[in-house]
């Protein structure tokens, strides 16, 4: 369980980083990343600290893109968190492929799912769907998702069904071979 410092830690934090983005004052630390290996080893060893949830990968080979390590990273585990808060039973899919000089990342979970009625709000800051589900979070989560995929010239999208679950897709513009 984490406790009331913690959650301020990590509240102070991501707005620190929202308003740097505000302020178009983050520095990328750039350089060409195999997406395919980052998204698998992180992946490994998020799913090691699950018990309830079955993880499936299937990630194509070097998908290689010019990236910030540590910001893709962050926006992986954002998901990842996510899929893991809001699905009590069933699995969560990591996939990747190459479509047309992009790489497409997709996080699936079997969970609650988002009603229509949400989705278009779940990037804005501290926006929360559901008040009652009573788990703990900022809301901050997504809008940092989707800063982070700005900041590499990518897209950010999400799919889902109330009650079956829900897919964020991710485009990432690829190194021209
Ligand atoms: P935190 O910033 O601490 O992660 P959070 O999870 O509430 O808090 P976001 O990650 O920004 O904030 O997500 C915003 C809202 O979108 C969530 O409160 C939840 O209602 C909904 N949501 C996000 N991901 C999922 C998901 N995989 N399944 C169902 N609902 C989701
Ligand atoms: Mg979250």
């Amino acid at each position: 369980m984490k406790n009331e410092a913690d959650y301020m830690n990590e509240m102070l934090s991501s707005l620190l980083m929202l308003t740097r983005s505000d302020q178009n004052q983050i520095e990328l630390n750039l350089s060409e990343l195999d997406l395919s290996t980052v998204l698998i080893q992180r992946t490994r060893r998020f799913a090691k600290t699950v018990e309830h949830l079955s993880f499936h990968l299937n990630v194509a080979d070097e998908l290689m893109i010019q990236a910030d390590k540590i910001l893709v990273e962050e926006l992986l585990y954002i998901l990842l968190k996510n899929a893991v808060t809001y699905t009590s039973e069933g699995s969560i899919s990591v996939r990747a492929y190459e479509d047309s000089g992009v790489a497409k990342i997709e996080v699936t979970d079997t969970g609650i799912g988002i009603a229509q009625e949400d989705l278009p709000h779940i990037f804005e800051r501290f926006y929360r769907a559901d008040k009652i589900r009573n788990k703990s979070g900022t809301g901050l989560g997504l809008a940092i998702a989707k800063v982070i995929t700005k900041l590499h010239n990518g897209q950010i999208h999400v799919e889902s069904e109330l009650g079956k679950g829900t897919t964020f897709t991710i485009d990432l513009p690829l190194v021209q071979k």
